[in-house]
């Protein structure tokens, strides 16, 4: 799209919607470019009103989609030296990533997929589930033909990132404004953004770009411009648990293809424990206060314990259930996001499903550079334009690649 002419502004104006991780790395992105000023509205009391501090943290290149591993292998770039660089702790773990195998088609899938993910970088791999108890010693070696390895993979604590880069984006001068919530999109007669209305009219902030990262609300905000995303938000709940043996604190985030069940250490003896097990999958409202809920159903906890005591010897009759939480995920038809400049100033950042969290440096990047060069050449956007979303969807052929894999 050619690139409004500001030389009449002193400085380029950006607002961002949404201050979870999405929003805050384009923030923080933006800060960086020169002539650019940039706002981040969140409608909460406080920055993480959503579903970046209820993630698990797990990030990875395991993917069947090369726009996906490319995302992955620009994030964990910045993720893997994050600490190094920035000097601020994020409970970086460099753990490696397990993916359980346990049937054919499963195993025939996967050694594609890590041939395409060789081809642009990645170091996975596939190791035999007796190789894997080096990680993962109670692995159930049975139940497994084989696991994809990612050894560059790894975990970080998301509420730590989403702080991280709020106090980056302040130190560049970024405005991180709490309890602004965006009623509307302003545009001018040929539908170029003019700037935002706050709180139902309380005021307006001009932008000459407007940045959707509203994550499980980014369909209603888009609809603010009149641009529809086919976005539906789905609860996910995780556990933190007592296992019955203590996991090695260097144990990958390991995930079974079978079930989706995946558990991960988190603090002290307690690991992260969860997946989605459920046939039925309704759509939910963000705005429920039990869509962010701070405990789980007890049904929840049978089935992943069901499906826990099949992976490995941590889960059983003496595993003590602490606590639960749940999240929205953020769900296209693709299972890939949306982003795209897609009506002129008005560029989405949606649409992440259950990935936002580790694809945020990238994404950032990628939203700097549609804001400040109309385009970006860090990956090909093709199939995250909102008219390549419906092509894509005959393209996902088996379960593991809904939103636990993909
Ligand atoms: C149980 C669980 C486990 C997960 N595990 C992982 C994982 O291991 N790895 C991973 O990468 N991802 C994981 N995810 C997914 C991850 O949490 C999300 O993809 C990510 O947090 C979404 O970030 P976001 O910034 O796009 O959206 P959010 O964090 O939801 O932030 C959106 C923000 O926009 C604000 N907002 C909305 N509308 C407006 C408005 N009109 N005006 C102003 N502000 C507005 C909201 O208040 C919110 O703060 C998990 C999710 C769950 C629930």
């Amino acid at each position: 799209m050619p690139l409004p002419d500001y030389n009449l502004h002193e400085a380029m104006e950006v607002v961002v919607i949404g201050g979870g991780i999405s929003g805050m790395a384009s923030a923080y992105y933006l800060s960086q470019r020169d002539g650019v000023e940039v706002t981040l509205c969140e409608q909460g009391e406080n920055i993480g009103h959503g579903s970046t501090p209820r993630a698990v943290g797990g990030m990875r290149s395991l993917y069947s989609t090369p726009v996906h591993v490319n995302l992955s292998l620009i994030a964990l770039d910045v993720w893997n030296s994050f600490e190094e660089d920035f000097g601020i702790s994020i409970d970086y773990r460099n753990n490696g990533y397990l993916f359980g195998v346990v049937d054919r088609t499963q195993y025939e899938y996967l050694r594609q997929d890590i041939f395409m993910q060789n081809q642009l970088g990645a170091q996975t791999e596939f190791i035999t589930p007796e190789e894997a108890t080096e990680y993962v010693p109670g692995l159930n070696t049975d139940r497994y033909m084989a696991l994809g390895w990612d050894p560059e993979a790894s975990q970080a604590d998301p509420h730590a990132c989403l702080q991280a880069f709020s106090k980056l984006a302040r130190e560049n001068d970024a405005r991180i404004l709490t309890e602004h919530k965006v009623t509307d999109v302003l545009q001018d007669g040929t539908d170029k953004v003019r700037g935002v209305e706050i709180n139902d009219g309380e005021k307006e902030i001009d932008a000459d770009y407007v940045v959707n990262a509203a994550g499980p609300w980014g369909h209603r905000v888009a609809a603010m411009a009149g641009v529809e995303i086919p976005i539906t938000p789905k609860k996910r709940e995780t556990t933190v648990m007592e296992p019955e043996q203590k996991l090695p604190d260097t144990a990958p985030l390991t995930i079974d293809l079978g079930s989706g069940a995946y558990f991960r250490p988190w603090d002290g003896d307690t690991i992260l424990a969860g997946g989605h097990f459920k046939a039925d999958d309704p759509d939910v409202d963000p705005d429920d206060p039990s869509s962010f809920a701070d405990d789980v159903p007890l049904d929840f906890v049978e089935m992943a314990m069901t499906e826990l005591e099949k992976t490995s010897s941590y889960f059983g009759m003496d595993t003590r259930i602490v606590r639960g939480w749940s999240g929205v995920y953020a769900i296209t038809p693709s299972n890939h996001p949306i982003l795209e400049e897609s009506v002129p100033g008005f560029v989405n950042n949606a649409g992440h499903s259950g990935r936002a969290f580790m694809h945020a440096p990238a994404t950032g990047q990628v939203v700097a550079d549609l804001v400040t060069e109309g385009e970006t050449d860090l990956v090909d956007l093709t199939a995250l334009r909102t008219d390549g979303l419906q092509d894509r969807r005959g393209q996902l052929p088996i379960p593991y690649r809904q939103d636990t894999y993909n």
